[in-house]
């Protein structure tokens, strides 16, 4: 199964996605982790991709798309995956959509996960804070939009973020058809 793991900051996509990937026995892949590894290199790119991931920006559809592509092409993701953090824009949906079976959103409101970001904000500076806001208002701005191109094409899944980790696993094996072992 192919699968993206959606939702707002805050909302544990990651702890879902390996969760998926440990029950289902495919590949996890965190682009926003893959993404953090590259831009600690020495190249003129990796520096772009650091300021980037320090503004809280998104990194242009043309660069991720490419990022995304070599990493998925290896033979590890041959029988599917589960990835998380992408796509998030509406150009990167539509160059995915045929690539993925299902995009799980977990549905958090936005004031529920800025408590959560708070929260894990460790060096409390003002540039960590506008980080945490601008990447909430990208995602409403943004990434909203990804949702409702998975809606269209009848792939989308919606899970309510507000339960347990535990429920919202459940969830997501019912709604996928799955059980876990
Ligand atoms: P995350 O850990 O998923 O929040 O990702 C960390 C950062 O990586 C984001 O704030 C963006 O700067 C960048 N990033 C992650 N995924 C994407 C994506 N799909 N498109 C563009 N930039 C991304």
């Amino acid at each position: 199964m192919r699968l993206s793991l959606l939702g707002i900051q805050g909302s544990g996509k990651t702890t879902q996605a390996k969760l998926l990937s440990n029950v289902l026995g495919i590949p996890h892949l965190s682009i926003g982790q893959l993404l953090r590894t590259f831009a600690e290199g020495d190249t003129a790119e990796a520096k772009q991709v650091k300021e980037a991931i320090d503004a809280g920006q998104l990194l242009s559809d043309e660069f991720t798309i490419r990022f995304v592509k070599q990493h998925l092409t290896g033979p590890d993701y041959a029988n599917g995956f589960v990835i998380d953090g992408f796509p998030r824009t509406v150009g990167q949906a539509r160059e995915f959509l045929d690539s993925l079976d299902y995009l799980i959103h977990i549905e958090l409101d936005e004031k529920e996960a800025l408590w959560r970001l708070a929260g894990r904000v460790e060096d409390r500076d003002d540039t960590s804070l506008s980080a945490v806001y601008e990447r909430i208002k990208l995602f409403k701005e943004v990434t909203t939009p990804v949702i409702e191109v998975f809606r269209v094409a009848n792939k989308l899944i919606q899970i309510d973020g507000t339960s347990s980790i535990e429920s919202i696993h459940a969830s997501i094996l019912k709604a996928l058809g799955a059980t876990s072992a």
